[in-house]
Formats: C-alpha cells, sequence, structure tokens
C-alpha cells in the first residue's frame, strides 16, 4: 500500500498509535497523533513522540485532525466517540491500527477474537507455534502493538494477533490466514447502542475479506459465533467441546481430538494442558486446530501444552505451600469470571472477594461458592457487600489488606486445598489497576516461609 505524501491523522498517542505513527512516517506519510488525555498522562509518549520528530496534540482533539487523508484510531477510542462521529460526518475514512499494520505485513495473520480468552488464546497459539519451530509473534492487547512489530515479520513467518471487536469495526481490507471466534456474549453493549445483534456483526467482520485460501475457526458450541457469518468462500474449521466436529478439534472422555473430513487422531490428553479450567480447553482446541491445520507434530503440540504456564493473573498458579495451592485471578473484574474460575478446581476453595463492585448480582455464584468454596475473605470498599451476600452459605471474614488474607488463609486452609484471589470487582478501590493487584497477592505469597 503506498501512502508515500498522505496526510494521516492518528487518534490515541499510546501503544498503537504510536507505533501507527511511527510506521507512517517510515513509509513517507505525514502523521499527526491527537489525544484528548493532558499531557501529565502522556508524559512517556511524548517523550517517543518527540524523538520521532512527529507533529501532535494532547488534551484536546482539534480540527487539525480532519485535515487528512484518513484517520487511523486507536483500539481504546470508542466508536461512538465524538472525534470518530465528527470525522463520519465529514465523511473521512477511518481505519483501526490493526487494519493499517496489515497493509504492511509480510507473514501470515492469525487474528483472534471473542468475548473472552483472546489474551490466553493469543498467548498459546504463539507459544504452541513457537515450540513446533514456526516463529510466531504475538500481538494485540498483549506485549506490543501490531505496528510496533509489523516489520520484523518475514513471508513465511505468523503474528498470532489479539484483536478486539473496536479494532474489527474499522476495518476494510484486513485479510487474516486464519480468523477465529471463540466466544460471543452480551459485553461491552455500551459501545454497540445496547444491540447484541451490532456487536455480533463486529465479530463477524473478522472473516468478512477472507478467500478460498484462508481458514475460518468458530466455536461450534457458541451459535453467535457462526450464525450470522456470510462469506462463503473461506474454508471452515470448528472446536467443541461437546460435539465432534467434521473439521478442526473436540474434546471427549478426557481426550483432545482433531479431525479432517472423515478422518479424526487422538493428539493429547486434556490433562496434558497445564493452564485449568475447561474455558481453557476450549481456547486449547481452538490453538489445536489451527496447529493440526498446519501439519504440526502431536508431540509438540503436547509438550508445549504441558509447557504453557498461562498468562499472568489468569488462573496463575503462584506457588505451593504446605499443600496449600495459591492462584493468582486478579483479572477476574467480573462474576463471570469467577464462575469459571470456581469450576476450574475440584478441591476446596478459600476465596478473596471484593474491591470496586460494578453492581455485582452473586446469585450466578451462590450454589458454586456452596459446593466449592470452603471460607471467603471480603476486601475492599464491597467487603461488606460480599459479606452480607455470603455469610449464610459460607464463613466470611472482612480483611483490610492482600496480605492479611493471604497470612490468615495461610494458618486456616489445610493441605490440598486452594487459596484463590478472584476477587469480581474492579481494583481501583485499593490498586492502581488489576494487574498490581496480582502483584501485591503474589509477593504476599511469595513472602511466606
Ligand atoms: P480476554 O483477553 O478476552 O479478556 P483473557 O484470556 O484475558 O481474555 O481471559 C480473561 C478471563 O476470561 C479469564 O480470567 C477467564 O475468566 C475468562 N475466559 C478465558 N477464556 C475463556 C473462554 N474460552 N470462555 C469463557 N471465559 C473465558
Amino acid at each position: 500500500m503506498d501512502i508515500k505524501g498522505n496526510n494521516i491523522s492518528i487518534i490515541g498517542a499510546v501503544r498503537s498509535g504510536i507505533g501507527a505513527a511511527k510506521l507512517a512516517k517510515k513509509f513517507g506519510a505525514i502523521p499527526f497523533v491527537s489525544d484528548s488525555s493532558d499531557r501529565q498522562r502522556l508524559q512517556r509518549s511524548i517523550l517517543q513522540i518527540e524523538s520521532e520528530r512527529i507533529d501532535y496534540e494532547c488534551g484536546i482533539h482539534s480540527e487539525k485532525v480532519f485535515d487528512c487523508d484518513f484517520i487511523v484510531t486507536s483500539p481504546g477510542i470508542p466508536t461512538e466517540s465524538e472525534i470518530l462521529s465528527k470525522a463520519k460526518e465529514r465523511k473521512i475514512k477511518i481505519i483501526s491500527e490493526v487494519e493499517f499494520a496489515s497493509w504492511f505485513c509480510k507473514g501470515k495473520i492469525i487474528s483472534i477474537t471473542g468475548t473472552n480468552g483472546k489474551t490466553t488464546t493469543t498467548a498459546l497459539m504463539a507459544h504452541t507455534l513457537n515450540e513446533c519451530g514456526l516463529k510466531t509473534y504475538s500481538a494485540g492487547n498483549i506485549g506490543k502493538a501490531f505496528s510496533e512489530i509489523v516489520l520484523d515479520v518475514k513471508e513465511e513467518e505468523f503474528v498470532a494477533l489479539e484483536t478486539s471487536s473496536f479494532q474489527l469495526d474499522f476495518i476494510d481490507q484486513f485479510k487474516p490466514f486464519f480468523s477465529i471466534i471463540l466466544n460471543i456474549t452480551p459485553d461491552h453493549l455500551d459501545r454497540y447502542q445496547n444491540r447484541f445483534e451490532n456487536y455480533i456483526a463486529s465479530k463477524i467482520k473478522i472473516s468478512e475479506n477472507q478467500d478460498e485460501n484462508d481458514f475460518f475457526l468458530f466455536n461450534a458450541d457458541d451459535y453467535n459465533t457462526y450464525s450470522t457469518m456470510k462469506n462463503k468462500r473461506v474454508q471452515k474449521l470448528s472446536f467443541s467441546l461437546k460435539k465432534e466436529v467434521p473439521a478442526g478439534a473436540y474434546s471427549k472422555n478426557g481426550k483432545m481430538f482433531f479431525s479432517w473430513f472423515g478422518s479424526t487422531e487422538e493428539v493429547c490428553s486434556v490433562t496434558d494442558l497445564f493452564i485449568k479450567g475447561e474455558h481453557n480447553v476450549a481456547n486449547a482446541l481452538a490453538v489445536l486446530s489451527i496447529a493440526k491445520t498446519l501439519n504440526l507434530p502431536n508431540k509438540k503440540i503436547r509438550e508445549s501444552f504441558k509447557s504453557f504456564k498461562g498468562v499472568e493473573h489468569r488462573i496463575e498458579f503462584v506457588r505451593e505451600l504446605n499443600g496449600i495451592e495459591f492462584y493468582n485471578d486478579s483479572k477476574a473484574t467480573n462474576v463471570d469470571s469467577v464462575t469459571v474460575a470456581l469450576k476450574s478446581f475440584n478441591k476446596p476453595i478459600y476465596l478473596i472477594l471484593g474491591g470496586k463492585d460494578k453492581g455485582n448480582n452473586y446469585d450466578q455464584i451462590r450454589n458454586l461458592v456452596k459446593q466449592h468454596v470452603k471460607k471467603i475473605y471480603a476486601i475492599g470498599i464491597s467487603a461488606q457487600k460480599v459479606k452480607n451476600y455470603f455469610a449464610q452459605i459460607v464463613e466470611t471474614e472482612i480483611k483490610e489488606s492482600l496480605e492479611s488474607c493471604v497470612i490468615t488463609a495461610r494458618e486456616e486452609a489445610s493441605p490440598g486445598s486452594v487459596l484463590l484471589l478472584s476477587p469480581a470487582c474492579a481494583s481501583f478501590d485499593m490498586f492502581e489497576d488489576y494487574e498490581h493487584r496480582g502483584r501485591v497477592f503474589k509477593e504476599a505469597v511469595n513472602r511466606l516461609s
């Protein structure tokens, strides 16, 4: 794609925006970066932008934004934001950073979307393909932005690309070799005029430019992931936890299988997967479908499932001490995530719950807590709400810090049980973000002697 001499306005001055600006400059375009956050918050970005001698503004989106050939928008910018709405009114072409970077990608793109599991599946995909000897970069929300790595990718190499629906909203020619939709459940509906069908339509776009040489992998257990698919050309694969599929991967009786139009082979056992939970078996089946379509050897796939230790803060194993296992699931900021976490263990659980509540309704985990949880430690500003709800079901104690939860649990929990931080709440009442909360938890656990 020739962008030489183009004026390109880039909305958002964090990783993706800066990556796109640098890419634009490298290919002879004239980038202009605009971010409405104030200078103070953008300090680090501004240093980078200035060192590249790229024109920018912060604290405002001025009229200058519209003086361009097209706009590149970053993943964090809402589709319905004022700046994008105005650009649409003026009929200015808007593309996402993923679209823009893909113009310069020589390698093959494995684009992964879904409501849940994108980061884990992207990381497992890159890990597995690399372990099998196929050089694969990971990009998107994890690690680096696509624009930052795209020029490193050689023709025979792959990029596992975590792709949110906001990025898919603004694609044009984006054409992955493999596109994957893991699942679609109502989420982020505020950004889709509260219409589920708009959200589904945005995810389905992942495959719209694919042709007969490409593959679309969907979740055969989730009707939303394939029901509105219109692309007739692309080759279709699927994965399932419940049933055999014609082409793709499924699990049955504790084993994972790959099938290819009539021939089926066992690839590994579910227990080969180090990461916990049935949701992760689904993520692994997605990876297995791709790895086997690429003809990669079963033994290597099995080994890579064993050696993949998961992504930080997602049911992350921290350590075992005196028979008690400690898990950090700080990313679980809603009740859905706690549901999958509780289903992931068949041991008694001591659960740390609470933080900044987003209007949680705990009815969904009531029975699971009854069945699996020995005791709840409630933290943060929602501690009292947690106690009010759960005290009649299970022993619940309010604690003032994560550290005191860890120390008490260590004394109270018996060998063979699990201490799980899976708070169902945001972290901002006590921590900078969920990552900070997870780190504080892990430090407390690792200090135990
Ligand atoms: P994302 O990047 O889409 O937010 P992550 O891999 O970071 O997904 O996982 C976030 C949370 O989503 C996990 O802690 C887990 O609770 C849940 N999750 C992960 N994979 C799945 C899945 N396949 N189905 C349902 N929930 C999942």
